[in-house]
């Protein structure tokens, strides 16, 4: 293991949702784990007017619940020994100092990681204060929480805002699906493996098809989701990570800018829609009442007359040579049949047909199961050669030993230990939103509404269209 480093971990936002429910239980699973320096700290920051035993009270309350496993009291307590906590408005200037004075304090520390859990609209300020106090030195690292934006402008904004007062190599935005062990595994998997790559593009591979369902509708989150849709939540940046993943030429070494370099590449590559395509590449839905679900208008704090997307499917290009010609399909959407993020990769068939079969396929699970099935074509038992499919699964967790951390801990290990590989760089975001922005625009100037969907389903039959008209199936439909 590499030597531990000492932190101080400034958390603005720490009274916050995702504090309780993800970072703070987090950051004690490193710490039970022993990936914590003994002496780093936290320092929760928000407004609320708590002392130290005040907030760890609140923490104890509302973070403690969401710590599944490893919990003990002893464990507990030497973890609540780190937390320190510290009053402060983003939006005034003057509550910096005491920050600065506390964070000065410990000069033994090896680096600051500054992590802002709060919304974007206070990130300029927020860089602004922590540069006027010192604290954007060499050894601050700042975290930027998701979403960095709406759209392509406000997305540059931010990362102009935030680059006045930072340097890139110290930014780290987070997607929380790069800290999915899953999706990383496909840089091994295709570049490890002497068997993958020569059959990873075009001359082979008939599509690829990316899906992020969720079986959960909006639940709570109305006010949040009617101003997102599916696009915003889910495309640009989860289902981005993993196009990119499975897209990516080989790196020239695994160093966070070959790496991002890559990626870059591929998000570059993806062919912009014009209106016109847009209309005939891109289908979005939203759910309607069926199997005494409610329909998306009907859940609460949605607006009766709402045109937000629950469901979005894209034929994307990605015009380069190893993919020229390849669909890659990408859907996400609320309240479908199942529960699911993966990846298929759909081979050609047999060029002289001799078992006059469909082709073998691919699939990487994110989730449920963090697994790789890949379909074979294998003899029938019994007399002739007839062949039928068979599946080989590799179920990641089952195979690997150790302990499968969640994608914040994971995250938050990384940057107090300083590597950037996990984290997206300004020019991906921004080419990724630049390749959105088209859709949004046509929607935004549209009068046609989504395309209903019951409830429970796999999403519009106009979908299921999309592929047809290629001759291709979703892959629930697959043989
Ligand atoms: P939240 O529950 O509303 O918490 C907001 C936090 O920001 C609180 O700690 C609040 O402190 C603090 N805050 C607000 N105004 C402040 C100010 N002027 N000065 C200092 N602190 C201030 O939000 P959240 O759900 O934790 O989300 C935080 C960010 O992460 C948002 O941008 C959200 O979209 C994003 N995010 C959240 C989730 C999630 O699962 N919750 C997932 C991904 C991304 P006080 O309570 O003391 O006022």
């Amino acid at each position: 293991m590499d030597k531990l480093t000492n932190f101080d971990l400034v958390l603005f936002g720490a009274t916050g949702d995702l504090a309780m429910r993800k970072l703070l239980p987090g950051l004690y699973q490193a710490h039970a784990a022993g990936l914590l320096h003994p002496e780093g700290r936290i320092l929760g920051v928000s407004r609320s007017a708590f002392d130290r035993a005040a907030f760890v009270e609140k923490v104890e309350k509302d973070s403690k619940i969401h710590i599944k496993q490893n919990l003990d009291g002893q464990t507990w307590t030497s973890f609540v020994a780190r937390i320190d906590y510290l009053s402060l408005d983003v939006t005034r200037a003057q509550d910096f100092a005491a920050l600065a004075e506390k964070v000065k304090a410990r000069p033994q520390t090896d680096n600051v990681v500054v992590y802002l859990s709060t919304a974007p609209k206070f990130f300029a300020a927020a860089c602004r204060s922590l540069a006027e106090v010192g604290l954007n030195g060499e050894n601050v690292r700042l975290v930027l929480e998701k979403p960095l934006g709406t759209d392509l402008a406000s997305n540059r904004a931010i990362n102009r805002d935030v680059a006045q007062y930072f340097q890139e190599n110290r930014i780290y935005r987070i997607d929380h699906y790069l800290g999915k062990e899953s999706l990383q595994n496909l840089l091994p998997l295709r570049f490890a493996n002497p068997f993958f790559e020569p059959v990873w593009h075009r001359d082979c591979i008939r599509s690829v098809q990316i899906t992020i369902a969720e079986e959960l509708g909006v639940e709570e989150r109305g006010e949040f989701y009617d101003a997102t849709g599916a696009l915003r939540d889910m495309v640009q940046n989860h289902m981005m990570q993993m196009l990119c993943f499975v897209a990516m030429e080989r790196p020239k070494s695994l160093s966070a800018d070959d790496v991002r370099d890559e990626k870059l590449k591929v998000v570059q590559a993806l062919r912009i829609m014009d209106q016109a395509e847009v209309g005939r590449k891109v289908v979005r839905g939203q759910y309607t009442a069926a199997a005494g679900k409610k329909g998306y208008i009907e859940e609460p704090r949605v607006a009766a007359d709402s045109q937000t997307e629950t469901y979005v499917a894209i034929e994307a290009a990605v015009d380069n040579p190893r993919w020229s010609g390849v669909p890659f399909y990408l859907r996400t959407g609320k309240r479908m049949a199942a529960k699911t993020a993966e990846i298929v990769v759909n081979f050609k068939a047999d060029s002289d047909g001799l078992f006059g079969k469909t082709p073998a396929r691919i699939a990487i699970s994110l989730q449920p199961q963090e697994e790789i099935r890949v379909k074979l074509w294998v003899k029938e038992t019994g007399s002739g050669l007839n062949a039928v499919p068979a599946e080989m699964v590799l179920n990641l967790a089952d195979s690997l030993p150790g302990r499968r951390a969640d994608a914040y801990e994971l995250l938050l290990c990384e940057v107090i230990a300083g590597r950037l590989n996990l984290f997206n760089r300004r020019d991906e975001l921004e080419a990724a939103w630049a390749w959105v922005m088209p859709i949004l625009d046509n929607w935004a100037a549209s009068d046609v509404l989504p395309h209903g969907y019951p409830a429970g389903s796999w999403g519009p039959e106009a979908a299921r269209a999309l592929l047809a008209a290629n001759g291709d199936a979703w892959a629930e439909e697959q043989e």
